[in-house]
């Protein structure tokens, strides 16, 4: 098992809630001034979700603790419909808007999670919703996307071109273009698997969230600054898409080349609002090698009868990488996501244990 070090805590001075004016390379279509949720605002979103989601399971699993020496607690956001935990932020999000703006229509581009969780809340909202992706989409999910009744537009060759797309079309059309990121009540939506963590879980030391654009590790920071101050929270990302790693330790929004086989970690910006809260809580922030992501998947497989995709297990992998770190703690492992393709599980199961 490879991993790379993990850098020190920040020790950034934290004061209220700032502002956050996003960089326009994050959230192409707003200009607009972001401010994060507050802990009322997630509680106003379990409230607008509870009829449409339901807790998502806790389990731990003996295997997963002998090969981490850490009583690891796995939160299944696995099982959410769509597979994956963005469902929850998409939901909140539209669940919010008026007749007039859900009239005009979402547009969303991604490669994968944040195109099915928007696709399914536009249909459980009764919103024309518009997908663009590049024109070699993972056969899976665009196959999803379709399936959720979204108009699915293939453009470019590049999540760059697909994103200026989509961000042309929303002008054109009016579209509301839903980032990935930048929006706080998707965070806040997604906050509330760190409500109901807590409550399954009071006793954790530490949670270890996936990363991509954010939302999920400062969902997380969002509820544990307010409800348990001592509960570490670590981010992890691939250190082949290390952009959000790499803002978070600069204190700037950087870009970064993708070469990560791990699709819902493979981000190339900073967000200026996961960031944001990122650098006023989050404990730490480490990174750890695609094979190690493969070998923890492959764990899930065959240690905790868990499908996960790759971006899934990166959490895992995080504990598995740092003994000396986790070992006789309580941790939190978010499996964020199951949406393997055949090929990615053939991957993960060739290079697990025999
Ligand atoms: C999107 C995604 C992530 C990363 O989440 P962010 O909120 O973008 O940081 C991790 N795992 C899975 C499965 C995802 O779909």
């Amino acid at each position: 098992m490879t991993s790379n070090a993990a850098p020190t805590t920040a020790t950034q001075p934290t004061a209220t809630r700032p502002a956050v004016t996003p960089s326009p390379a994050a959230t192409p279509a707003s200009g607009d001034t972001l401010v994060p949720p507050t802990l009322r605002d997630v509680l106003d979103a379990r409230r607008t979700l509870a009829p449409h989601l339901e807790t998502t399971p806790v389990r731990s699993y003996a295997p997963l603790d002998a090969a981490t020496g850490a009583h690891v607690v796995v939160k299944h956001e696995n099982l959410l419909p769509t597979g994956a935990f963005k469902v929850r932020g998409a939901l909140n999000l539209l669940l919010r808007t008026t007749p007039a703006e859900r009239a005009r229509g979402v547009v969303a581009f991604s490669t994968g999670n944040h195109a099915q969780a928007v696709a399914y809340a536009a249909r459980a909202t009764g919103t024309p919703c518009t997908i663009v992706m590049p024109t070699d989409p993972n056969p899976t999910k665009a196959a999803a996307v379709r399936d959720l009744g979204a108009d699915l537009v293939l453009h470019g060759h590049t999540f760059d071109d697909a994103r200026a797309h989509a961000t042309a079309l929303a002008g054109r059309t009016g579209a509301r273009l839903v980032s990935a990121a930048n929006e706080p009540h998707l965070v806040a939506g997604v906050a509330t698997a760190y409500l109901e963590l807590l409550e399954q879980a009071p006793d954790l030391d530490v949670v270890v969230v996936p990363v991509g654009g954010g939302s999920g590790a400062a969902a997380a920071c969002l509820v544990a600054r307010a409800l348990a101050p001592d509960l570490e929270v670590i981010a992890v990302q691939s250190d082949a898409a290390p952009a959000a790693h790499d803002s978070w330790q600069t204190g700037e929004l950087v870009n970064r080349p993708i070469t990560s086989r791990a699709e819902g970690l493979a981000t190339g910006c900073g967000f200026a609002l996961t960031q944001a809260v990122l650098r006023e809580h989050l404990g730490d922030f480490v990174l750890v090698t695609d094979d190690a992501i493969d070998h923890a998947a492959g764990l899930f497989l065959t240690g905790a009868r868990t499908v996960a995709e790759t971006a899934g297990a990166a959490g895992l992998a995080a504990v598995l990488a740092d003994p000396d770190r986790f070992s006789g703690r309580r941790v939190g492992v978010v499996c964020t996501g199951g949406n393997a393709s055949p090929a990615e599980l053939r991957r993960v199961l060739a290079a697990a244990a025999p």
